[in-house]
């Protein structure tokens, strides 16, 4: 049985203050969920503030991004250690923004999804096509290229827990999901996909699907049988929306 997950990427959003008063309104609501996990992924500057917001409650602390290099003269990196000082339980790796804008390639999301394991981190590793590589019929080729590149050679402890997510560049903070069938059918294929890499572990890990994901198309999309949680921008920025994809209708 896959545990969901909802998670909010607040990318470059918040202020410490406003990341403990989005918080700190979350907190009783979420009080007695369990059978979901919630997880938040605050800019750097709010990881450690919110963890000691967090202590006691049910919602996880992930980051956006990390350095793959334990320490050293990397000016302006995080390292995996330093994220795991501060609280978190997740990192986002490899998201569509930083392979477009900080040319990430699948060989450093590879490192970073290594170097996050080995410092205790789990990471979400983020896959997707453009639409124009959607339009062209590349849709899987694209997938299978990021999985392959980006997801080799794990240790096969590792390779049970890691969490990917499809997220089509095309639907990100564009108002345009992806049908429930076409997202269905990528996470079946990502799912076939890393079984062919890591015999015996696809079917426990969990996959979650990004993309202008709101209150009012969560509950479809979740009903998807490769479909565990959703990776959400936009609507984790309000307390409110993010509470709805939370409670989702099964
Ligand atoms: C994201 O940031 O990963 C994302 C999917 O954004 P949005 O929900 O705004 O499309």
């Amino acid at each position: 049985m896959r545990k969901p997950i909802m998670a909010g990427n607040w990318k470059m959003n918040k202020t410490i203050s406003e990341s403990l008063s989005f918080i700190e309104s979350l907190k009783s609501s979420a009080a007695g969920i369990s059978d979901i996990e919630i997880l938040i992924c605050p800019p750097f500057t709010s990881l450690f503030a919110l963890r000691e917001q967090m202590q006691g409650t049910q919602i996880a602390l992930g980051a956006q991004n990390l350095f793959w290099e334990a320490k050293g003269a990397f000016t302006g990196e995080i390292s995996p250690i330093m994220l795991k000082d501060s609280g978190c339980k997740y990192v986002l790796i490899g998201h569509s923004e930083r392979r477009q804008y900080f040319g990430e390639t699948d060989e450093c999301v590879n490192k970073k999804t290594k170097a996050a394991f080995e410092a205790g981190l789990i990471p979400i590793v983020c896959v997707g096509e453009t639409l124009k590589e959607r339009e062209d019929n590349l849709t899987f080729k694209i997938i299978e290229r990021q999985i392959r590149g980006g997801l080799s050679q794990l240790q096969p402890q590792y390779a049970k827990e890691i969490v990917i997510a499809y997220e089509p560049v095309w639907a990100i903070g564009t108002g345009k999901t992806a049908s429930p069938k076409q997202a269905q059918e990528v996470h079946q294929f990502i799912r076939k996909t890393y079984e062919s890499l890591y015999a015996g572990c696809a079917e426990g890990i969990r996959l979650l699907y990004g993309g202008s994901v709101k209150p009012d198309n969560i509950s479809e999309l979740m009903r998807q049988q490769d479909i565990d949680g959703g990776l959400v921008g936009g609507a984790s920025l309000e307390p409110d929306s993010f509470l709805k994809l939370i409670n989702y209708q099964k």
